[in-house]
Parts: C-alpha cells; sequence; structure tokens
C-alpha cells in the first residue's frame, strides 16, 4: 500500500509528513522509454507530490513542473486531492546527467488549480515560478518554499527499486504565542539528520520515533495514495472534440484512424473513422460541409 503519514507538532512550530510509494510505481515509469537518470528524477517528483499535497486545503489539484532549454525539456507531476498522482518526462531516450546538468538554466512552476463548481466559492488558480536551485529535486524544492513561500522546509527523497520514500517538514507562520523560532530550528536539526536511505529502510512510525522522539507530535492515520493515470477514453473524446471536426477528419484522411497517446501512462486511444464520426455525432457536431 501506499501511505502517506502527516504530522503536527503540538506546539503548532511545524507540521510535515512521510510517504512512502510502491504500488504503481513501476506502471507509470518504468515503460516508457525512459533513461535511468530521468527515471529516478520522475520517482523523486512523484515521491514529492503527496508531501506537497498532505495539507492542501481545497479540492482540486497540484501541479509541478520542471522547465528547462537544457536536455530535459519538462519535467511534469500532477497530484489531487484525493491524492491521486501522476508524472511525465519530455527527453531524449537515454538521456542521462545529474539534476542540476539536465535542467540547467531551467523553472520550476507550481501551480495550485482548485475545482470549481458551479454554485460554490469560485477559488483562482495560482501558479509561481523561480528558477531552479540545488543539486536535487528535494533542494530546489526547498528553495522554492523559501523563495515563493517564505515557508522554511525540509525535504528529503530516497528512491530505491520500485520504492519511493519522501519527507516533508515546513514551518508554519508563527501565530501561536509557544512556538518560537527557537523551536523552529531545533526540529529543523533534527530533521535534517535524516537521509534517503533511511527513509527507504525504516517504517514511518521508526523513523518519526527516532528523529523527534521527545517532541509533542500528533500523528495522523496514514491515507493511501494512488499511483494512476486519470485518462480515460472520455477524456480523449473530449480532446478530439475540442479539436474539431475538421481537424480530426483530416488526420483520418492521412492516416485512416486516429491514435492519441497518453502522455502520463503511455496508453494508447484509437479511433477509426467511423467511431470519430459517432464521437461528433453524438456531441451534435455539424460536418464541416455545411458549416459557414
Ligand atoms: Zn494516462
Amino acid at each position: 500500500m501506499n501511505r502517506l503519514t502527516g504530522f503536527m507538532f503540538e506546539n503548532h512550530v511545524a507540521h510535515g509528513a512521510l510517504v512512502e510509494l510502491t504500488a504503481g510505481v513501476d506502471e507509470m515509469i518504468g515503460q516508457r522509454d525512459y533513461g535511468g537518470d530521468v527515471r529516478r528524477l520522475l520517482g523523486e517528483a512523484m515521491a514529492a507530490m503527496p508531501l506537497l499535497a498532505t495539507h492542501l486545503r481545497f479540492e482540486g489539484r497540484i501541479n509541478l513542473q520542471f522547465q528547462s532549454s537544457g536536455p530535459l525539456k519538462l519535467l511534469v507531476a500532477q497530484i489531487d486531492h484525493h491524492l491521486s498522482l501522476r508524472a511525465m518526462a519530455k527527453a531524449p531516450a537515454a538521456l542521462a546527467g545529474g539534476f542540476a546538468e539536465l535542467l540547467a538554466g531551467g523553472v520550476l512552476a507550481l501551480m495550485l488549480e482548485p475545482n470549481n463548481v458551479p454554485g460554490g466559492p469560485q477559488r483562482q488558480a495560482t501558479q509561481a515560478l523561480v528558477p531552479i536551485q540545488g543539486d536535487s529535486l528535494a533542494q530546489a524544492l526547498e528553495a522554492y518554499f523559501e523563495q515563493s513561500e517564505q515557508l522554511p522546509t525540509v525535504i528529503r527523497i530516497g528512491t530505491g527499486a520500485g520504492r519511493l520514500c519522501g519527507f516533508i517538514l515546513q514551518r508554519l507562520p508563527l501565530q501561536h504565542a509557544q512556538a518560537s523560532q527557537e523551536d523552529w530550528h531545533r526540529l529543523q536539526a533534527l530533521a535534517g539528520t535524516l537521509h534517503g536511505a533511511e527513509l527507504l529502510r525504516e517504517p514511518a512510525q521508526v523513523l518519526l520515533a527516532r528523529v523527534f522522539g521527545g517532541e509533542a507530535l500528533r500523528v495522523f492515520e496514514p491515507r493511501e495514495v494512488a499511483v494512476s493515470c486519470r485518462c480515460s477514453r472520455a477524456g480523449i473524446s473530449r480532446l478530439l472534440l475540442a479539436l474539431g471536426r475538421e481537424e480530426v477528419d483530416s488526420i483520418l484522411a492521412e492516416q485512416g484512424r486516429v491514435e492519441v497517446t497518453c502522455e502520463f501512462c503511455g496508453r494508447r486511444y484509437e479511433y477509426r473513422g467511423a467511431e470519430a464520426t459517432e464521437l461528433f455525432a453524438a456531441a451534435g457536431s455539424t460536418p464541416p460541409q455545411t458549416r459557414h
């Protein structure tokens, strides 16, 4: 089971989480032609996402992107409030290199995309961009929180074969008298003793007891994380409808069918001529020759 275990210090100086992912990891990133280094980075991004979603206060999605003009053009990881997680990269096959090298001169973008239901409170999507800093994905995220949200943060990630683990400790805004700068520095130093290899080795309860043994800590019930793509034939059909009948007809004329491959999980969706025609007929679209 993939679990996310949130925790909060009783003095409200900080909160955090531990995550462990095994199920679905190979299906998401193991079947594509990613090189080993890109696969490891994707794994790190996947381990980071539940940590960022632990204390999410709206229904919707978190979208994390690393964009660069370096060899790794794009790395995307997404998670929603149900903790459904997916990730993909745009990189040449067998691309190799370290984090800083692959994403040289790039930016990290974090987008919060709330679901707005009609009649409900309407929330704006927000996006923050910072230059990619540090020698690892965890360091780049720490720099993001420090710079963009003024929230000192400690992030640790460990990746092994088919197993991704992560840890986050984040300062909370000073609202409570009992929380002090000293308290934060103590917790930060304790968290600094934790490393990726240890995350992979020990279960959450053991790690929390080892690192924060003397602290008043409330640990929440673990929540399940699903490593699964949300793509569906219905979703792809909507995409084709949005593309428009003329465009779809021209692909059909050229190739005899429309084939769409999900960028995340690599699943293929195929539409033959009759299926595409039915799709537009059902949606009540006018054939192109009667359009004005
Ligand atoms: Zn998919």
